[in-house]
């Protein structure tokens, strides 16, 4: 250290401080990195490695990134889940004597982000923290772009369960965690692998218990206020947030103004898997918007909007109040097309406001941005006016939260110029008329070049010189230009400054002085501009709680407008919501299937479920028939309902869920190493768990990850689980191919069976997609792989072999393809098989009339197995 440069000791120190970070350490026009950093920036931003004297033997590894296009370069260390510290010169070089002082001004971290250019617009940018201890989790999600902070105490049973179900809910970007929660088993891992979120573990110290932090974070006297009152893992948690959130974005933490502290028990429960399942906000594959249940609903037209639609969608509500409070406001908006074309016409230029106040907060927001504000300001009145005549609640309640902001209006309008620059330090920000100091400055610059004419007007005159002119140039200010063939004339006043090959630059002291003149206006106007336009956007962000609540206010009008626009160009209807546990569903959806199939009509199928009732439809029919749309569509409209959106259907009446369980289709959790059934099993076993006989469960092919027999057993004994009111209870849905589980209807109450019907000519199957009652009589699997262009030969082949299963025979191998030992045995050993008369005599030892079901099936299997 001791023989390095003075700036490469500045660097180090400053370095120690972050070692966890990549620093970006400003030099002029430059943000250099060094040594490890270097090798790791140069490596993923594929930038040049060159190197730099610093005092020691060798030079040190050096790249670097120009400032004023750093942006993207951040964007993409942190999108790999890097932090970045910014280092700033915090004093003039021109100015500072010696070494030019340095401090960190913003740690960028992937849970940080503010920059638009680093945030998708339309989701919110979570930075979450978790405290566990005695057996209770405080879990805190905070979005420092919009300013909002959600917090909540998990306690009780299956705490890693529970903890994993909020984190995919809200998919924080980065979470930290304490000593506690890192010891639950599988958490950290969840947060790191299926979310991809990055993860710190702060010290202790930093989850403190005290709430004056909060009570100043928040405005509130005391923990009461607050709604924290005994939810001390949720205080720790939020301490070590916003403690993390000081230490990386140093200013504008004010923002974070707005805390919620809601309950687990106010949302319907989804985990991860069911959500991405019913392919919510993203698709299985891909991770697309399209082909989503967000893609079919989102009809916003502001960023805030989109925000809010997917915190509804990963969302919905469990009480039919605040539902039916959703779907009276959808309802009017849908009823007069005028009022929501209206509505949305006007919404259609709302800019950003949350992001948009983040930014003035911490006050690096440019004119163009405060008049985008103003823009948007500009629609308010017309809006309210629009909304306030609504007769649904919710609709004038949001009229009366929108404030027209007529003083924020007036004072950016007549401040900023209309169309300024992108930069703030280059002047042409303040409008005339608003700043009289500006004004007389701008009238000196202007005057400045009037008189400059005048200058070389009479100087022209004077020496007779015609071509003489006054040019400018940096190094030598005003100066005037004089050919070299009418060098004679010049006069004796003109101080020569530079010589060129045909021509002669002077000044004279009349010149001088005029420039110092204009230049200082210049100058002073540029500074001054700058200062009064601060002056401006600090005033606005004293009214952040104003803006604040109309963006609230706007999103919400948003959403259900976008609800209101999908139901009507959709024939969406509006559901019935209540408490009595029955899933009564008339010519139901799939409200993505629908949207996607190009030309097809949608085949509409009504359900029938009912706690008291018939609670568990067990669906068979060949695969490709539609029984997993079928049973995703029955999930999807009861959870559009509890979202507060109308329906696919010409008539729904929805009796809430606490939650939606499914097991379908392939995991993605192939990852963790675990086989295909093991997954399967993990899941079914959570759900049995957990399922109450107010959920609504899906499961799709259950066992058919293992031999058949052990398969179709435990098929079996899940669905007697779930039909058990005692034990369970659940509404559920359950395709199957294991016809046998169809004789569940006549010996389990609330079991009834369904199939989807299909019509076979000769050999031609075709799809009805048609859900009766009643199992289905065949798999046609044959028949299903010969559509799938399975080769004739092999097709053929399997049917031969089907009707020699079928007719008990055993499988006789084609001519000419038996191996030598099989010839060579004897063809009657298969007559006298000894195995046939162990079945007989189990049999004989049968009392058949005293065998229950399930001793039945198990001797089945058993007689299989020696067979
Ligand atoms: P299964 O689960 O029985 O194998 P799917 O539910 O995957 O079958 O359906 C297969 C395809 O059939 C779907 O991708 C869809 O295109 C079409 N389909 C399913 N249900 C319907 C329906 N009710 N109306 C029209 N097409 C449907």
């Amino acid at each position: 250290m001791a023989d390095m440069t003075p700036m490469m000791r500045q660097y180090m120190a400053v370095k120690e401080q972050h070692k966890d970070e990549i620093l970006f350490f400003r030099l002029g026009d430059f943000y250099e990195m060094f040594f490890d950093d270097a090798r790791l920036a140069s490596r993923e931003l594929e930038l040049t490695l060159t190197g730099k004297d610093c005092g020691l033997d060798e030079r040190a590894p050096m790249c670097g990134v120009p400032y004023h296009s750093c942006e993207n370069y951040i964007a993409r260390l942190v999108e790999k889940g890097y932090k970045v510290a910014i280092c700033e010169q915090a004093e003039d070089p021109k100015l500072a004597k010696g070494l030019v002082k340095r401090e960190i001004v913003r740690v960028v971290t992937p849970g940080t982000v503010i920059e638009g250019s680093m945030l998708d617009e339309s989701r919110n940018n979570y930075l979450a923290a978790v405290c566990v201890r005695d057996g209770q989790a405080g879990v805190v999600f905070a979005d420092v772009s919009t300013g909002e902070a959600h917090a909540t105490l998990l306690a009780g049973e299956e705490l890693d369960v529970k903890l994993t179900g909020e984190l995919g809910r809200f998919a924080p970007r980065e979470v930290l965690f304490n000593g506690g929660s890192l010891a639950l088993a599988g958490v950290e891992r969840f947060a790191r692998e299926r979310l991809g979120a990055s993860v710190t573990q702060p010290q202790e110290e930093a989850f403190s218990p005290d709430v004056a932090p909060l009570c100043a974070q928040f405005g509130k006297p005391d923990a009461a206020a607050l709604e924290l009152d005994g939810k001390e893992p949720a205080v720790r948690a939020l301490n070590a947030l916003l403690a993390y959130l000081r230490q990386t974005q140093i200013t504008g933490l004010e923002r974070l103004n707005q805390l919620d502290v809601y309950s687990d028990a106010q949302f319907m429960r989804l985990d991860l898997s069911t959500r991405r399942n019913l392919e919510l906000c993203e698709t299985l594959r891909g991770r697309e918007k399209r082909g989503t249940l967000l893609w079919v609903l989102d009809r916003t037209k502001t960023a805030m909007g989109k925000r809010l639609l997917r915190a509804w969608i990963e969302q919905p509500l469990l009480h039919p109040g605040p539902i039916t409070r959703r779907l009276a406001a959808v309802d009017e908006l849908f009823s007069d097309a005028v009022l929501r074309e209206d509505v949305m016409e006007i919404l259609d230029g709302v800019h950003d406001l949350e992001r948009l106040m983040t930014r003035i907060v911490y006050g690096t927001a440019n004119a163009r941005e405060l008049r985008a504000l103003a823009e948007t300001i500009g629609r308010l009145p017309g809006l309210k006016e629009r909304v306030a005549p609504c007769k649904a609640r919710l609709l004038s309640d949001i009229a009366r939260n929108i404030d027209p902001l007529p003083d924020l209006f007036e004072l950016i309008t007549k401040a900023v110029e209309e169309d300024p620059p992108v930069s703030v330090r280059e002047g042409g920000l303040i409008r005339p008329g608003y700043h009289a100091e500006i004004d007389s400055l701008r009238e000196i610059m202007r005057g400045g070049k009037g008189f400059l004419a005048e200058v070389e007007a009479r100087e022209k005159e004077k020496t007779g010189i015609k071509n003489l002119k006054i040019g400018y140039n940096r190094v030598f200010g005003y100066y005037i230009e004089v050919t070299k063939s009418n060098i004679a004339q010049v006069p004796e006043d003109y101080i020569r400054k530079q010589t060129l090959t045909n021509c002669e630059r002077y000044i004279t002291q009349e010149l001088k002085e005029l420039e110092g003149r204009v230049l200082g206006a210049q100058e002073r106007v540029v500074q001054l501009e700058y200062d009064v336009f601060d002056g401006v956007r600090r005033q606005v962000a004293e009214q952040l709680h104003r803006i604040q609540s109309t963006a609230g206010a706007l999103a919400g009008l948003d959403v259900l407008c976008s609800f209101a626009q999908a139901a009507a160009m959709n024939r969406y209807c509006r559901p019935d919501l209540g408490v009595d546990g029955r899933i009564s569903i008339k010519d139901g959806r799939h409200p993505v299937v629908e949207a996607i199939l190009s030309g097809v009509p949608f085949v509409p199928n009504d359900t029938e479920l009912d706690m008291d009732g018939d609670r568990v439809a067990i669906i068979t029919g060949p695969n490709m028939a539609g029984k997993s749309t079928y049973m995703r569509q029955v999930a999807l409209i009861t959870l559009m309902a509890q979202i507060g959106s109308f329906v696919p259907a010409s008539a729904a009446h929805i009796g809430v869920v606490d939650s939606i369980f499914t097991r379908v289709g392939a995991s993605d959790d192939l990852a963790s190493g675990q086989s295909t059934f093991m997954v399967e099993m993990t899941e079914v076993a959570s759900i049995l768990e957990n399922a109450t006989q107010n959920s609504l469960v899906l499961l799709d092919e259950i066992g058919r990850g293992t031999s058949t027999f052990d398969g179709m057993s435990i098929a079996r004994a899940v669905v007697e689980h779930v039909a058990d009111l005692k034990r369970c209870g659940a509404k559920t849905l359950f395709a199957t191919h294991y016809h046998e589980l169809t004789v569940l209807e006549d010996q389990l109450s609330g079991v009834r069976n369904y199939s989807v019907a299909v019509k076979k000519h000769g050999e031609e199957l075709t799809f009805l997609r048609r859900i009766i009652p009643g199992g289905a009589d065949d798999s046609y699997g044959i028949e299903v792989a010969k559509l799938a262009g399975i080769p004739a030969r092999v097709v053929t082949r399997a049917r031969e072999i089907l009707r020699e299963l079928e007719a008990g025979q055993p499988v006789a191998v084609p001519a000419g393809r038996k191996r030598a030992a099989v010839e060579a045995a004897p063809a009657q050993m298969a007559l006298m098989n000894p195995k046939a008369e162990d079945v007989l005599g189990r049999l004989r030892g049968i009392d058949a009339n005293a065998l229950t079901p399930i001793e039945a099936l198990n001797l089945l299997f058993e007689l299989c197995r020696i067979a």
